[in-house]
């Protein structure tokens, strides 16, 4: 009777956000098929295309080729839910606050976890970021209450970890504003990192555009054993496709080896497919999702093993599927992975990561080990680390470094606190910290390395992310990513030169010591338990339109947005600002760290755009020049070019706003005065989101036309009247003149992947003024 329920069309609405309901699903893939002329479609296919609006508008020119539909077709979506992390959340949500609606078109839910420190523990860190970051918080919790979106509060936990033990579920598609999103992949969703403007798409209803990704499949063969842990699997992954790797491409894992994996550790695995830069990643259905679904508890959503269990044929690829690309990892030959420093593609296997760090002159000692984060704090990442942790006990064995815990959420810690755990780690040393990002995110207010040393130091973690300065603010601190198990044996030696699955530590009684490989439990013997009631939010909130959200204009936190203005429907003339040189993530473009707390106010927080930014043309960091030579650190030269009326162009190399979500990074641009970025390449997300900002991402057509621009030349478009006459055909050419300071001109050609609706944006100065448009016709 159960299955009968929760699989029927008829699914109560208030369980729609919970399990997904398949039966309406699988209607929409038969149309699909229909139209792919019943192609086998891979499981990414089958959940993106059964979650389009209308199947025969968004396929209509593929002719029944899929390969016409991969990489080609623009898709309209309706995602099922909507989750916003705390610092992402802010400018989402004052962004649906000007569309004028009274509640969310689909179930949404808010994280606070970015803005909380990390330091002393727990406690302290929690008061006090709670005291630091009230104002944001109490904004926050009144647009939850307003419009009914849930509201998890500061210390519930990390936006992943509340998602994979709540929201996710096979077949489920959602969209999350932080990158990592696709940690839901884990539990077999199609789990999509967007920014503010995209999850007001899904949270006005609007339709959701994306261009249909390619599909990369990784097949698993054998299995996990001893010392390899999931963490191995995307580290190792990293290294052979690279940072950019994965861009354009949904990563789908497939093969026997999949059954050997847990389903947190498939979380693992997709949460940092976004180091790849892939769209997101997803597994197969599973008995560790049924194992998972059924231990996590969720009322309704226990019900969701149920459902699942019985579309197991829907939650799978079809047989004979083809992948764009495949990739085959054996698990049974797979070797713990060092990845870093400074990008997370830069992948060494724990043999050879001493030899290497010795040829890099990397730093010889490890400065603090750090465990957990929305990446690696399951309960087998954490029973792993504490059956090391015993092994050293028993020996008479002390941390050498520092070692600090984050507990993903109320749920782990609460349970791990139950089982023993927090106790043994915080016997060892250990200090466990809030349920939060903390030290991933730069929140690590760090007293054994000042953030302005200029000597190389290295920290081994769980995280998933290792750009300069990311953790502890210090551009020399190198974060070498790992599994969970590899930190907490580097804890005890501090020597980059140790592998333990080979080498000992000598003992003062003069014995030495070898760690045996971890041993952990997929799941608690005993079951989750929830922890402290007041860290969790109202099942289903219904919205209070009586709730005031309150804005002061004296805020330096928070602060109500002005409208873009619409383009003028001239051709675009504009001044080249700075050529970046080299790597250029979103960390770059608009820094986090102390920046955090100027989430919610665009003016403030612009301050920080692109001052991690190398200017190509004199080797500094955060240095720009004025028309007469004058020089100005980047956004200042932007305001002031702003206050000029003189709008500008950021030339820059590839794989430009790599990273994260954040679309401060388009915002602050934009607010500042940019009408265009001209890269080699982008970033799908990033790329996305200077679209919805109303800028003008461009790419050169030939990668070499780089080296022809200068800083101050005058980039004017010459066809753009044109492109936009026709809609943007979905992405072309464009043709710019170049006028040099000495004023010869020259022309390049340009490349744009605009949509129809995309072009909307454009015209209308940003997306939010196109959707404020409609709701307003
Ligand atoms: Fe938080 Fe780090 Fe996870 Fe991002 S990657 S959600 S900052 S813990």
């Amino acid at each position: 009777a159960t299955q009968a329920k929760y699989s029927s069309l008829d699914v109560p609405q208030e369980y729609v956000s919970r399990t997904p309901p398949y039966a309406k699903l699988i209607e929409k893939l038969n149309v699909v098929k229909k139209i792919v002329d019943n192609k086998p479609l891979t499981l990414a296919e089958k959940i993106l295309y059964s979650h389009l609006v209308d199947p025969e508008e968004s396929l209509a020119s593929c002719k029944g080729q899929l390969s016409n539909i991969r990489g080609q077709e623009y898709l309209k979506l309706n995602p099922d839910r909507v989750a916003m992390q705390d610092a992402s959340a802010q400018m989402a949500l004052l962004q649906f606050m000007t569309c004028g609606m009274s509640k969310t078109a689909v179930p949404g839910s808010i994280h606070c976890d970015h803005l909380i420190v990390g330091k002393d523990g727990a406690e302290d860190d929690l008061t006090k970021s709670i005291a630091t970051n009230k104002e944001v918080f109490d904004f926050l919790q009144s647009c939850g209450e307003k419009y009914g979106i849930q509201f998890w509060g500061p210390g519930s936990g990390i936006i992943h970890q509340i998602v994979l033990e709540n929201f996710s579920v096979p077949g489920l598609m959602m969209l999350g504003t932080d990158s990592h999103t696709p940690n839901a992949g884990g539990l077999g969703a199609i789990a999509i990192g967007v920014g503010g403007a995209d999850a007001v798409d899904a949270l006005t209803g609007t339709p959701w555009e994306l261009k249909a990704p390619k599909v990369l499949g990784v097949k698993l063969t054998g299995h996990l054993s001893g010392w390899s842990s999931p963490k191995d699997v995307i580290t190792h992954l990293a290294g052979i496709l690279t940072v950019r790797g994965g861009t354009g491409y949904i990563v789908e894992y497939f093969g026997d080896g999949v059954e050997s994996l847990s389903c947190t550790g498939m979380a693992t695995i997709c949460n940092m497919g976004a180091e790849i830069g892939a769209t997101t990643s997803t597994f197969p259905y599973q008995d560790a999702h049924r194992r998972y679904l059924i231990q996590t508890d969720r009322e309704p959503i226990s019900k969701a093993a149920d459902a699942a269990n019985k579309e197991f044929n829907f939650l799978r690829a079809d047989e004979g599927a083809e992948y764009d690309k495949v990739v085959e990892i054996n698990l049974s030959e797979l070797e713990p992975h060092v990845n870093g420093p400074f990008t997370p593609d830069l992948s060494t296997p724990i043999s050879k990561f001493g030899d290497t760090a010795k040829k890099e002159n990397w730093p010889s000692t490890v400065s603090a080990g750090l465990i957990g984060s929305c990446t690696n704090s399951s309960y087998q990442d954490m029973s792993r680390a504490v059956s090391l942790i015993k092994q050293a006990e028993d020996a008479g064995l002390r941390p050498k470094i520092p070692f600090f815990v984050t507990p993903g959420s109320e749920q782990i810690r609460a349970t791990i606190e139950r089982d023993g755990l927090i106790d043994t780690f915080e016997k060892n040393g250990a200090i466990v910290l809030a349920n939060a990002c903390g030290p991933c995110i730069g929140q690590w207010d760090r007293t054994d390395v000042s953030k302005t040393s200029t000597e190389s130091n290295a920290i081994f973690t769980s995280f998933n992310r290792n750009f300069r300065a990311r953790n502890d603010g210090n551009r020399n601190t190198m974060n070498f990513l790992t599994s969970p198990d590899m930190v907490t044996a580097m804890i005890y030696s501090g020597d980059m030169n140790f592998n333990p699955i080979t080498d000992s530590i000598q003992l003062e009684n003069g014995k030495s010591f070898k760690f045996q490989a971890p041993v952990g439990e997929e799941l608690p013997n005993s079951g989750f338990i929830k922890g402290r009631k007041e860290f969790y939010p109202e099942a289903n909130p219904q919205p209070k339109t009586d709730v005031e959200v309150n804005v002061s204009p004296e805020s330096d936190r928070l602060q109500l947005l002005d409208p873009f203005q619409p383009w003028s429907g001239d051709e675009l003339s504009t001044n080249v600002l700075l050529r970046v040189e080299g790597k250029c993530t979103t960390d770059h473009i608009s820094a986090a760290g102390a920046w955090l707390k100027y989430k919610g106010h665009l003016e403030n927080i612009s301050y920080n755009t692109l001052i991690g930014a190398v200017n190509k043309d004199t080797g500094e960091v955060n240095k720009a020049y004025d028309l007469n030579g004058d020089q100005y650190g980047i956004p200042e030269l932007m305001m002031k070019w702003k206050d000029e009326g003189r709008p500008w162009v950021v030339v820059a190399e590839h794989n430009y706003g790599e990273g994260s979500a954040r679309e401060h990074a388009a915002l602050s641009p934009r607010f500042l005065g940019g009408s265009i970025i001209l890269v080699k390449s982008f970033a799908r997300i990033h790329e996305t989101n200077l679209k919805k900002q109303g800028m003008l991402p461009l790419t050169f057509a030939d990668e070499a036309d780089y080296d022809k621009i200068s800083p101050c030349d005058l980039l004017t478009t010459v066809d753009l009247k044109d492109m936009i006459a026709k809609d943007g055909n979905n992405g072309g050419v464009l043709r710019m003149k170049v006028t040099k300071k000495d004023g010869t001109e020259f022309e390049i050609l340009c490349k744009h992947t605009m949509s129809k609706d995309q072009i909307e944006f454009f015209k209308a100065g940003s997306a939010i003024n196109h959707i404020g448009n409609l709701k307003r016709e």
